[in-house]
């Protein structure tokens, strides 16, 4: 029924880069045998699941959504996938996303747009866009995305559905095509918070592998799917309800407050510092990370390769020059100024003392309070071809979402509305480090 639903809707969303329905059919029967024989008693069993193209997968297609991956078919599977896989979930292919997760409308990908389903003007939000838009058309029940800087919450605010970014070293990133590696994150996105829990649950764990990976004993999320919120300590930052924000949205995000007040939590505001700083911090460290993560694209191991060169220097400079985007080029060229020597202690380290400030005002913070709530993005989702224009502009709009991949913290989008264009609000849910139960507690008692 999902692959019919892929074919009824896909020539209009382009949600996915790959579908491979004969592949999913196999696992599904697979899957099957092992439900039969007992083998398979947990929830993700038979659910079939799309996977963000920057994860790799044993002899699937991984593009990354770039043309430098154009037909990159990896040897490995990428360990967040092969626990869903060993949990049962069936693979349906792989989803848009801005190029190697850089960008806010998933319209820098090499292989087109894709459409928000519920306005097909707009986008879907970026990076996971196809993630959340393949979620919210019924393209899949499930999807694991990746944030790095709010990729995961705010397509997932844009296109009306649940998506989490655990505690930095939750999930391993082995197999996750790097980014900014010292903020990526994968994560699971779902038409509700039960299901994001059930699949953060499968996805978690030690990895030998990844070496920021952690032996975690508290993962048993779905434990914390309990509607009781009596007690629960909420802080509105005052600094994230100011210029800037959609008063739609606002309105949206504070009504979701009072729907926990009235539950009986404790909601309260205060002032949250260093939030201008945020943004300049990240996309410092964020591009200075992606500059040296990006430097093995170079046309000898695997990907693209220019047909036409006469040296090895020319055969690098013509395959990286044809095979990036623009906005990939931008931020290698910013990542790789910010750490030339003369520049590194003026930026790339100012952006890292920056973080550690930042994180030290959130532990602040968690002192008083058990969750943070605020809206995920500054507006709803942005017609097409609005954004990239400005990529200033569009780098603004990561306002709310991005101190938690800094800090390293869990943070969790669920809708709260429609603005009066029909177009889904996010309101997000950001706990301390380790504390996905107390997000996923006033998620589950806001639902
Ligand atoms: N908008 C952010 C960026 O462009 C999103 C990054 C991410 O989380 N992958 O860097």
């Amino acid at each position: 029924a999902v692959l019919e639903r892929i074919a009824q809707v896909e020539p209009d969303l382009n949600a996915y880069v790959t579908v491979d329905g004969d592949r999913a059919m196999e696992q599904a029967g697979r899957v099957q045998r092992r439900i039969e024989s007992g083998e398979l008693t947990g929830p993700l069993a038979g659910v079939p699941v799309a996977i963000k193209d920057n994860l790799c997968t044993k002899d699937l297609k991984t593009t990354c959504s770039s043309r430098i991956l154009e037909n990159f078919v990896p040897t490995y599977t990428a360990y967040a996938v092969q626990k869903l896989e060993e949990a049962g979930a069936v693979i349906l292919g792989k989803t848009n996303m801005d190029e190697f997760a850089m960008g806010s409308t998933t319209e820098t990908s090499y292989f087109g747009q894709t459409r928000n389903p519920w306005n097909r003007d707009h986008v879907p939000g970026g990076s996971s866009g196809g993630s959340c838009a393949a979620v919210a058309a019924g393209e899949c029940f499930l999807a694991l995305g990746s944030d790095t800087g709010g990729s995961i919450r705010q397509p997932s605010s844009f296109c009306g559905v649940t998506g989490i970014k655990p505690t930095y070293g939750t999930v391993s990133r082995w197999g996750l095509i790097a980014y900014g590696s010292s903020l990526d994150q994968v994560g699971p996105v779902a038409g509700n918070i039960s299901d994001c829990a059930a699949a953060l649950e499968a996805i978690s764990g030690h990895d030998p592998r990844d070496s920021t990976s952690m032996d975690r004993k508290d993962c048993d999320f779905t434990a914390a799917l309990q509607d009781d919120v009596r007690g629960l300590r909420v802080g509105l930052p005052r600094d994230y309800f100011g210029e800037g924000l959609d008063p739609e949205v606002r309105k949206a995000v504070l009504d979701a407050a009072q729907a926990l007040r009235e539950k009986g939590a404790l909601v309260e505001e205060f002032d949250l510092g260093l939030v201008e700083y945020a943004i300049p911090a990240y996309y410092v460290i964020a591009s200075a990370e992606a500059s040296s993560n990006l430097s093995r694209f170079d046309g000898v191991k695997y990907g693209y390769r220019t047909p036409d060169y006469e040296d090895l220097h020319s055969m690098y400079k013509r395959t990286r020059s044809e095979g990036f985007g623009p906005e990939v080029k931008r931020r290698i060229m910013l990542g790789s100024f910010v750490l030339s020597s003369g520049y590194y202690d003026a930026y790339y380290l100012k952006a890292l003392r920056t973080k550690a400030l930042i994180k030290a005002e959130f532990d602040k913070a968690f002192k008083r309070f058990d969750v943070i709530l605020g809206p995920t993005a500054p507006g709803t989702a942005p017609l097409l071809g609005s954004s990239l224009s400005d990529p200033l502009k569009m780098y603004l709009g990561d306002i709310y979402t991005i101190s938690a991949n800094l800090a390293g913290l869990p943070a969790v989008s669920l809708p709260c509305g429609l603005d009066s264009k029909g177009l889904p609000i996010g309101v997000q849910l950001t706990g301390d480090c380790f504390k996905e139960k107390e997000i996923i507690r006033a998620a589950y008692a806001y639902e």
